[in-house]
């Protein structure tokens, strides 16, 4: 699944191509996504321009003078540009065309993602106003996170993957992030002490930004907008290791199901 640093790659990969570019087709092959794709942007979006790209959470905004895309990659989607004219495949639902001959190309197998239309602000849109604040913003700070988390038993992991309290924080980055906290993550929220969500938070943005630095990717069917596989999986500690030693002292990582997700330990380094 795409996480927020595959979708910040994207929005960095994208924006020089197609920003104060004029759209000159849109071409809506398949509008059935998680909601339908509205007809209509194929007659309101030839002869406009983007004006900015904006990532809010797991969302591109591509805002227009007259309002704004609001695109999801769901659970298998790909946004890329495209400057040579290719045949679209079976999953190619949209593709936004550009005078300069860029054509922006909207890719989704399990079609789980989104492509809506809003001429209302969008961070109001109802998809996005509920959402927590950014990993990398100010108000995400451990005053923040033990005011709310004070009040709930729920596991520290699906605390922090709860984009009502803060979004962008996947699976992946969760396990990886309170390995490198020394927390263990089945330990209820209102246990995790002030200092201890400090050094969460901090660790939660190096993670993140480090992932963003790498181009993305966590997952194996994950390609950046020119089309290589990122790194990051390389290099987790804990993800996905379940049996394998401990980088840091040796002991067999375990793993366990939180809310669904399998989780990932070391009982040594993050005692309970
Ligand atoms: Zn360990």
């Amino acid at each position: 699944m795409p996480e927020l640093p595959e979708v910040e790659t994207t929005c960095r990969g994208i924006s020089p191509h197609i920003l104060e570019q004029t759209i000159v087709k849109v071409i809506i092959r398949a509008p059935k996504l998680r909601w339908p794709i509205p007809k209509k942007i194929s007659k309101l979006l030839p002869g406009k321009q983007p004006i900015s790209i904006e990532r809010r959470a797991k969302y591109i905004l591509l805002h227009f003078d007259i309002g704004t895309l609001i695109i999801h990659l769901g659970m298998s989607g790909r946004l890329q540009t495209l400057f040579t004219h290719t045949a679209p495949g079976k999953h190619d639902h949209v593709d936004i065309v550009f005078a300069n001959g860029c054509c922006l190309r909207y890719t989704d197998p399990r079609r789980f993602g989104c492509m809506l239309w809003t001429e209302e602000p969008a961070l109001e849109h109802d998809l996005l106003r509920k959402l927590g604040p950014e990993p990398f913003s100010k108000e995400f700070s451990a005053k923040y996170l033990f005011e709310i988390g004070c009040k709930r038993k729920v596991p520290i992991k699906n605390f922090i993957m709860d984009s009502k309290v803060v979004v962008g924080v996947g699976n992946i980055y969760a396990s990886e992030a309170l390995f490198a906290a020394k927390i263990n993550p089945v330990t209820p929220t209102n246990e995790v002490t002030k200092d201890q969500f400090t050094i969460l938070i901090k660790h939660i943005k190096a993670i993140l930004r480090k992932s963003i630095k790498q181009g993305g990717t966590t997952l194996k069917d994950f390609l950046d907008n020119s089309g290589k596989p990122g790194y990051f999986s390389q290099q987790l500690q804990v993800y996905g290791r379940d049996g394998e030693p401990c980088n840091i002292c040796g002991t067999a990582i375990e793993s366990v199901t939180l809310g669904q997700r399998n989780t990932f330990f070391c009982p040594s380094c993050q005692p309970q």
